[in-house]
């Protein structure tokens, strides 16, 4: 972490947790966390539990993203959900471009492109995730992946759109496995997106930019993770879903 940059923890509670069990958990977790300022603290829940949700967390310091967030503002859309509809329950950060949609609902760069773009017009603040697959990285090819992904998903954005918009490195590999990136590795790679923006920003605009990393970030490893210079907070899956350890996550990062 830079002293810089306020880290950002965000829960990815994915195809989990009913309305009333999610109230249940953050009504936990907010109490957890109360008197944090050191961090942000964030809990992208199902849409279904948006509604009940953004009433606990009311005049708290846990606050809500969603899982995912269309470009167009209404239409034929079946399945998805719109900037509006999202704002309407006080989402300030919608994740695009999660693993899980890139791998098993065919998005690509230029619609998760869009998708934030559409969140940045909207006052929001995009969690734009990237990272590469187990056979890429064994091939030595995570450096191009995540080039791709990040030149991709980000073109066009403004100096001011980058800086509120926050990066999410998650190796495919370490997602929801057990298998945690060594803070090296996800250390190197942080480094590497950092220095990518320098070149498709500038210095200053890319020593702003808040970068998570994701993939099995649990109680006993945020520490150390944590604690790499580029690595400014976590995106985390299955952690998530129990409010003390979700919240121990939060408390590594301050
Ligand atoms: C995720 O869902 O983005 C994630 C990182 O999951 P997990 O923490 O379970 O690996």
């Amino acid at each position: 972490m830079n002293p810089n940059r306020t880290p950002i923890l965000a829960g990815n509670w994915k195809m989990y947790k009913t309305a009333a069990e999610a109230v249940a958990v953050v009504t936990e977790l907010k109490a957890e966390v109360a008197g944090i300022t050191k961090a942000e603290c964030v809990i992208c829940p199902p849409f279904t539990a948006l509604p009940a949700l953004s009433a606990v967390v009311a005049g708290s310091n846990v606050q809500l993203g969603a899982q995912n967030v269309h470009w167009e503002k209404e239409g034929a859309f079946t399945g998805e959900i719109s900037v509006g509809m999202l704002k309407e329950f006080g989402v300030r950060y919608p994740v695009v471009g999660h693993s899980e949609r890139r791998q098993f609902f065919g998005e690509t760069d230029a619609g998760v492109n869009k998708r934030a773009k559409a969140a940045l017009a909207a006052g929001m603040r995009p969690i734009v995730c990237v990272g590469e697959m187990l056979a890429e990285r064994e091939a030595g090819k995570t450096q191009d992946v995540v080039r791709t992904q990040v030149t991709g998903s980000l073109a066009g954005l403004s100096k001011d759109d980058m800086v509120t918009t926050v990066i999410a490195y998650e190796p495919v590999w370490a997602i929801g496995t057990g298998k945690t990136a060594s803070p090296e590795q996800a250390q190197e790679v942080h480094a590497f997106i950092r220095s990518l923006l320098v070149s498709l920003f500038d210095a200053a605009t890319a020593a702003k930019v808040r970068i998570q990393y994701g993939g099995s970030v649990k109680p006993d490893n945020a520490k150390l993770l944590l604690s790499q210079p580029d690595v400014d907070g976590a995106l985390v899956g299955g952690a998530s879903l129990k409010a003390k350890d979700f919240a121990a996550i939060v408390k590594a990062a301050v």
